[in-house]
């Protein structure tokens, strides 16, 4: 049976008060770690602050992005060493916002993880199709490709804590969601692709999210799908009472 784990990406949403005060609103609410694993990730900058603040609960905390070197001329950037030294649990790679607005490549993506796992932090990998890809029949094949991509060079007992989340382009914050069927159908493709690479014992592991425009009213019938262990989730995981439906439904 693989956990279900519910993440929240804010983006860059939320003053620096209202961050503090969401996670001390709902941290002694957190439904018990033996039921669900929940995340929240926050803008980097109150990434230290939110650690502390959440340290008494189960909640963890994750990056939305991160550099693989641990240090250097990278104006800008944030590296997995840093993220360690304040205690990240997670880190989101290959968001499909990061991939189409800041051209990160799939080559980037495995050295990101790479670098995560090395640090033990664990990596949400995101894959997803838009919507010409979809209707071109390509959904399978393209996020097939990037996982192959992205998961290259690992071994298994690496690649069976890792998570991956299934989020088509077309349904990010738009409101239009896939049925939870076809999300089953592509994230079953997606652990198809992580046993051709690893073996059918590691795929059975992986867990795989789904996201986009997931919220309380969707998200019992996709987590009740075979292949959805969970939920990446924006817009709803903003509001401290709609993130606690989700991780209430997952628990
Ligand atoms: C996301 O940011 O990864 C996402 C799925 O956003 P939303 O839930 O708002 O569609």
């Amino acid at each position: 049976m693989r956990k279900p784990i519910i993440a929240g990406n804010w983006k860059m949403y939320k003053s620096f008060d209202e961050a503090v005060d969401f996670i001390e609103e709902i941290q002694q609410e957190i439904p018990s770690p033996d039921k669900v694993d929940a995340v929240i990730c926050p803008p980097a900058l109150y990434l230290p602050t939110l650690v502390v603040a959440a340290e008494d609960s189960s909640l963890a905390i994750g990056a939305q992005n991160m550099h693989f070197e641990d240090e250097g001329a990278f104006t800008g950037e944030i590296s997995p060493k840093m993220l360690s030294n304040v205690n990240v649990d997670y880190v989101i790679l290959g968001h499909s916002e990061r991939r189409e607005l800041f051209n990160e490549t799939d080559e980037a993506i495995n050295k990101k993880i790479r670098a995560a796992i090395n640090y033990g932090i664990v990596p949400i990998i995101c894959c997803g199709e838009t919507l010409e890809e979809r209707e071109a029949g390509q959904t399978e094949t393209k996020v097939a490709r990037q996982i192959t991509k992205a998961l290259k060079d690992f071994a298994p007992v690496e690649v069976e804590h890792m998570v991956i989340a299934y989020e088509p382009i077309w349904a990010i914050g738009t409101g239009k969601t896939a049925t939870a069927d076809d999300a089953n159908t592509v994230c079953c493709a997606i652990r198809l692709a992580v046993e051709t690479l690893y073996g059918k014992d590691t795929a059975e592991k992986v867990r795989i999210q789904y996201g986009g425009s997931v919220k309380p009213e969707n998200i019992e019938e996709l987590l009740s799908k075979e292949h959805i262990d969970g939920a990446l989730v924006g817009g709803a995981s903003l509001q401290p009472a709609s993130f606690m439906k989700l991780l209430e439904a997952a628990a």
